[in-house]
């Protein structure tokens, strides 16, 4: 058992709450203990801006697959020079070592081993860290998120899981970002709703862009 987080403690319901209310609540009951997955992309920004107002000292982290575009990287730089934090990495192994054991192009041959090898692992590596997470997910994103809670327990990771944009729309991440200046990936305004790894992200709608033209949809993150 880690900390004072287990499945047994109060769930408060906070459905109704609006995302700067639950990074409050987040904040006040589990900060230094929390951590906040950074993909660098528009939700991530959001997130991070009104996390910052509420605790200055928030705590970041980032999933390196080694593969992601200089766009994202160069937000990645923006981010911490605006905000003055420095987001925290883990990653998998080497793609060296990856090709050298899997072969050249594991993202093309096997993208499920490839996606638990540079992402599922090192996230719960960053999990094991931490008692609360924090990610951008929202419901209209697509099907498979549709029932997304805004707070609750995270059986997989076995700590508590907040998802504040759940029920933002699009329109509704891109005022916010207007409103407050926020930095964000350019590559949105270049048709790519969702980016991830170069390898696997094409421009598209909602997460259409990922893994396009296979059956996979989610990278094992959050599922
Ligand atoms: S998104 Fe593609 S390249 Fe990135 S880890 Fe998953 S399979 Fe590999």
């Amino acid at each position: 058992m880690r900390g004072l987080a287990t499945a047994d403690e109060l769930e408060p319901d906070l459905e109704g709450a609006s995302p700067q209310e639950i990074l409050a609540h987040l904040a006040e009951r589990f900060h230094p203990r929390l951590y906040v997955a950074c993909s660098f992309q528009k939700e991530a920004s959001v997130i991070m801006d009104m996390l910052l107002k509420i605790e200055p000292e928030a705590r970041f982290f980032t999933l390196d697959t080694g593969l992601l575009f200089p766009e994202t990287y160069a937000t990645w730089r923006q981010v911490e020079e605006r905000y003055g934090v420095k987001v925290e990495v883990y990653q998998g192994m080497t793609l060296a070592r990856q090709a050298e054991e899997h072969g050249g192009e594991l993202w093309n041959q096997d993208p499920d081993a490839c996606c638990g090898i540079r992402k599922v692992e090192p996230l719960r590596e960053a999990l094991s860290q931490v008692d609360a997470w924090v990610s951008g997910l929202r419901r209209d994103q697509s099907p498979s998120r549709r029932r997304t809670p805004k707070f609750h327990w995270d059986d997989k990771h076995e700590l508590w899981k907040a998802n504040p944009l759940a029920d933002w729309s699009e329109k509704d991440v891109w005022n916010y970002i207007a409103e407050h200046d926020v930095p964000y990936n350019e590559l949105h305004d270049r048709g790519y709703a969702s980016v991830g790894c170069t390898h696997c992200t094409l421009p598209g709608s909602g997460r259409a862009g990922r893994w396009a033209g296979t059956d996979k949809i989610e990278c094992g993150l959050h599922a």
